[in-house]
């Protein structure tokens, strides 16, 4: 069984194989007509589709797990100023809500948190307003001329490290939320499907039955 598969999936594969082993005993004991191949075509196509649904769903989920961790520190403790017995311990929030590491330095002994977010979508929106910051100072009549030339060499960095990183991020978002949406469409598809399972089942059983009164009387 596909390994992908969650809990409720793995319920409805195994009551659909159920279904179908007994569909072909029934039909190998001239039960069922041939008409009932169309459910069974229906059955092996719904499982089909659910297949591919989950393969796509844990490589996108693979995917956000992979630029989750995208962003690299090149963190340094404050004191000792050297990021050799740097731990990273736990993450942080800043009033922003962006997630930052927080670490431990072993041999100062101190925690602290990094200034800088550690995922890239709280990244992105760092940039964007460091940018905004940048051009407000370029702008600023009262900035010192090396000052200014700094300040702009900093934004033609940034906007390049925007320009690379934010497409990445605005397509694997737009994936992620029509994963989502996939996702409750799945949800009310395997409900459907469950219930008409179940109906044939019930009406294979009652078959089954009658046929067995009958070589019984
Ligand atoms: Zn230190």
């Amino acid at each position: 069984m596909n390994r992908h598969f969650n809990q409720q999936e793995r319920d409805l594969i195994k009551l659909a194989g159920f279904f179908k082993n007994q569909s072909i005993k029934l039909m190998e004991k001239g039960m069922l007509g041939e008409e009932h191949k169309t459910v069974q075509e229906a059955v092996d196509r719904f499982l089909e589709h659910m297949d591919s649904h989950v393969n796509t769903r844990a490589f996108i989920l693979d995917q956000h797990e992979y630029l989750n961790k995208l962003v690299k520190d090149n963190a340094r403790c404050p004191k000792c100023l050297s990021s050799e017995k740097l731990k990273v311990i736990g993450t942080d929030k800043n009033e922003k809500g962006w997630k930052s590491n927080r670490y431990k330095c072993r041999k100062c002994n101190i925690e602290f948190t990094w200034n800088l977010p550690n995922n890239p979508w709280h990244m992105i929106e760092y940039i964007q307003e460091m940018l905004i910051q940048m051009r407000a100072k370029v702008d600023d009549t009262s900035t010192a001329e090396d000052a200014r030339v700094e300040a702009l060499e900093t934004i033609d960095n940034m906007e390049s490290n925007l320009n690379k990183l934010k497409p990445v991020i605005d397509a694997h978002d737009r994936e992620y939320r029509e994963l989502q949406a996939r996702e409750s469409e799945m949800e009310r598809l395997m409900h459907e499907f469950k219930n008409s399972l179940t109906i044939e089942k019930i009406k294979m059983d009652t078959w089954d039955n009658r046929q067995k009164l009958k070589h019984n009387k």
